[in-house]
């Protein structure tokens, strides 16, 4: 859960009330708690977002490192031999499923967007995605969490990045042509809090 607790800050000579100062920003105040409380996280304790929907983490102690999701049961069983092992295991399951994700997907859209990516892969960044001068495009290795209408937006959104390189009018222009409602989908995307990695 995020912090939610509100602190408000006002000068000691009196001159503001604080009540009022809350219930004219009080529009404001429930709008962010709203968007606060929605937000999600792809990785927790006992659960892992992918393709937009939770799998509940079950761990099972083995010497066979394997892990099987079940999307019909909604969940996800690693078997490790220690449950620190988890996190690595879904890092590199992540990795797999992005990168046949991003070849597959850029392949498809490429010829509707009207462009040609000098090349494709994953890897870990803080981004969504990135696109190079030499038009190779980046996916962050966590790409496959996300809904399909999210992962879809980042790739048209890369993709247009082949026309126009910066975040002008043209390129939101270029990018509404494949993608119409792309503002609701940047939206919805600023709701979903990636996994950081460690420093290291
Ligand atoms: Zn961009």
């Amino acid at each position: 859960m995020p912090d939610t607790t509100l602190m408000v800050v006002v000068p000691r000579s009196g001159s503001i009330d604080p009540e009022k100062a809350i219930s004219a920003k009080l529009d404001w105040i429930s709008a962010e708690l709203e968007r606060m409380n929605a937000v999600k996280a792809i990785l927790g304790d006992d659960k892992v977002m992918f393709g937009g929907s939770y799998l509940s983490i079950a761990f099972e102690k083995s010497g066979n490192e394997i892990l099987i999701p079940d999307f019909t049961k909604g969940r996800l069983v690693v078997r490790a031999t220690d449950i620190s092992r988890r996190r690595e295991m879904i890092r590199r399951w992540f990795i797999k499923e992005s990168s046949a994700y991003v070849v597959r997907k850029v392949s498809e859209f490429a010829p509707i967007a009207g462009a040609s990516p000098s090349g494709v892969d994953v890897r870990e960044i803080a981004k969504w995605g990135y696109c190079t001068r030499t038009g190779r495009l980046s996916f962050s290795w966590q790409l496959i969490a996300l809904p399909d209408r999210l992962k879809e937006y980042v790739v048209w959104h890369e993709l247009t990045h082949l026309h126009v390189f910066d975040h002008s009018a043209a390129f939101r222009k270029a990018l509404s042509k494949v993608c119409p409602d792309f503002k609701q989908r940047e939206h919805e995307l600023d709701l979903i809090l990636p996994y950081k990695l460690p420093v290291s």
